[in-house]
Order: structure tokens, then C-alpha cells, then sequence
């Protein structure tokens, strides 16, 4: 089972939401379209996930850049699979790491913890879309 608090919010500035780490809560703008919000979620779950202060990954110097990339990668992946297309978004979000210095190398390290975490988002949204078709994990 996995639970966070969601709020809708007014946020300042371009960002679409955001994952706060001390009150363990994920905040969404408001009023975007119902394909964004569904990717902002799954984005900001997947930071809650993997980056959240009792994650494995607590005591290991983590960049943002390497952050962000695996909370957009899963969220991609997460989103195609329920057949939201991100693409145009989410390319560009993740090319634009790959264009830095060591990006090729980022991207590949990044992409076995994608793949398990999308895994584990999707199980998890099955599970709730389908409470009687699958066993809860
Ligand atoms: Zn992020």
C-alpha cells in the first residue's frame, strides 16, 4: 500500500508541482489538463518514491539532475503504458540532460531504476483500478 497526501495548489512560477521531502506531501498546480496532471503525478509519486528522507538512496550524495531524469523517465514510461502521450514533453525535459557533459552515461544509469520503478507504479495503479483482477503487492 502506498499513500501520500496530494494537494491542488496555486504554484508560483512554471513549475507544475512539486514533492516536499520534509512533510512527505506532493502539491499539483491546479487547473492544468487532465494528461499533464496525470503525468505531474506521476512524476512527483515517483521523487516520493525514490527520493523521500528514508529512501535507500538518503545517504548517497544524489544530483537533481540525476533526479529529475529518473522522476521524468518513470513518468513517461508510466504514462505510455496507460496511453498518455508525454512524448513532446518529456524528450525534451530528458534531452536536455543527455546534451551535458556525461549525459549519455547518466541516461544509462538511470534507466534499470526507471524501469523497476515504473514497474512499480503501474502495479500499483492497476491494483487500484483493478482491486479484484490482481492481488494488492
Ligand atoms: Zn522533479
Amino acid at each position: 500500500m502506498i499513500q501520500i497526501p496530494v494537494e491542488f495548489d496555486d504554484i508560483a512560477g512554471g513549475a507544475k508541482g512539486y514533492y516536499s521531502p520534509g512533510e512527505h506531501r506532493i502539491a499539483i498546480k491546479a487547473g492544468m489538463a487532465a494528461d499533464q496532471t496525470a503525468k505531474t503525478l506521476v512524476h512527483e509519486f515517483t521523487h516520493s518514491l525514490l527520493h523521500n528522507v528514508d529512501s535507500d538512496n538518503k545517504g548517497k550524495t544524489r544530483g537533481q539532475i540525476e533526479a529529475e531524469a529518473e522522476a521524468e523517465g518513470t513518468a513517461f514510461v508510466v504514462a505510455s503504458y496507460f496511453g498518455l502521450d508525454t512524448s513532446n514533453y518529456s524528450f525534451g525535459y530528458v534531452a536536455g540532460w543527455a546534451s551535458q557533459d556525461g549525459g549519455t552515461e547518466l541516461v544509462r544509469s538511470i534507466g534499470t531504476t526507471i524501469q523497476r520503478t515504473a514497474h512499480q507504479v503501474i502495479a500499483a495503479l492497476e491494483a487500484y483500478l483493478h482491486p479484484d483482477s490482481k492481488a494488492s503487492a
